[in-house]
């Protein structure tokens, strides 16, 4: 078994008496927006399954994808300006 390093470990204390190291699953975390924090509306799946999904369904179809819509029409309005 291969464990990341980023992966949380903690203690356990066995009925045995042993303490023993126990490993957290990583858990998958929201997309946030750049600019302001807000979360965006992307599947919160972990990275294994996020390489098999089609590109279409990771990202919008729109410009600046890192973005939520009402940063990305602010940044719109900013270039033009
Ligand atoms: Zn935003």
């Amino acid at each position: 078994m291969i464990i990341p390093k980023s992966t949380k470990k903690y203690m356990v204390k066995t009925p045995g008496g042993r303490t023993v190291e126990h490993f957290k699953k990583e858990r998958p975390s929201h997309a946030f927006c750049r600019v302001c924090g807000a979360k965006l509306n992307r599947p919160k799946i972990n990275v294994k399954k996020f390489k098999n999904l089609p590109k279409t369904k990771k990202r919008p179809q729109r410009p600046f994808p890192d973005l939520c819509s009402r940063c990305m029409r602010e940044h719109f309005k900013d270039k033009v300006r």
